[in-house]
């Protein structure tokens, strides 16, 4: 757990990637939050550290959501759907995540992005990708060191490819290995995808308990 310190102290400095640095500092806050200070650098990570052995991986914060509270996966609505499957298997003691001093609490896990800095559109480039995955969420993977990983989406197994050096197809679902640990693949769980069905709480939840069995992170 040393090294998450330093990692955070590290990674909330970078400016590596100028398109994005510009976007997160210009986001114009939405009429309601209009009276809150947004966080506006990358977004921490967090998790259950040093006992996490399933990371769960989006693509990037949200421009309103892990950019405006500094938390990743907090404020928006693919939060509040990812925390209601976690409640509902354990992994959280709250079914919303909303704020850095919401009192959420998760176990077994570690909850993080490939890309730290929110992209217009919620689409960063390929370079924008490989910068951040070369510089920061590698060094992640190696120090987690997870049993499990949950890609949530094809741009998020895009990046955690990129970092194992490995090939494969994304399908929802569905799982690979690779030097003994399992990575699942799920729709990303934005309101496009939950809104028209495509992604079901119900499905969420089976990929939640298919990665704790494999992981080794029991039930409550
Ligand atoms: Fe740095 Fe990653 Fe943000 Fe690029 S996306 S500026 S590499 S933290």
């Amino acid at each position: 757990m040393d090294w998450y310190g330093d990692f955070i102290n590290r990674l909330i400095t970078c400016r590596a990637c100028s398109r994005l640095v510009g976007y997160r500092e210009s986001v114009k806050p939405l009429p309601k939050f209009s009276n809150e200070v947004y966080w506006r650098k990358p977004v921490p990570s967090w998790g259950d550290l040093p006992n996490a052995k399933i990371m769960i991986a989006g693509l990037a914060p949200a421009a309103h959501g892990g950019n405006r509270t500094g938390r990743m996966f907090t404020g928006d609505d693919s939060a509040q759907f990812l925390f209601r499957a976690l409640y509902e298997v354990g992994l959280a003691n709250k079914s919303y995540s909303v704020s850095m001093d919401d009192d959420v609490v998760v176990r077994c896990i570690y909850i993080t992005s490939v890309v730290k800095c929110a992209p217009p559109n919620n689409k960063p480039s390929g370079e924008e990708i490989h910068t951040c995955v070369n510089n920061w969420f590698r060094y992640e993977l190696e120090h987690v060191r997870p049993r499990a990983i949950i890609a949530l989406g094809h741009i998020a197994f895009e990046g955690i490819k990129l970092a194992l050096g490995i090939r494969a197809g994304f399908r929802h679902g569905d799982y690979i290995d690779f030097n003994g640990v399992r990575i699942f693949m799920s729709y990303h769980p934005s309101p496009r995808n939950t809104n028209t069905g495509r992604l079901r709480m119900e499905d969420l939840v089976r990929i939640l308990r298919m990665a704790m069995e494999y992981a080794g992170c029991a039930s409550t």
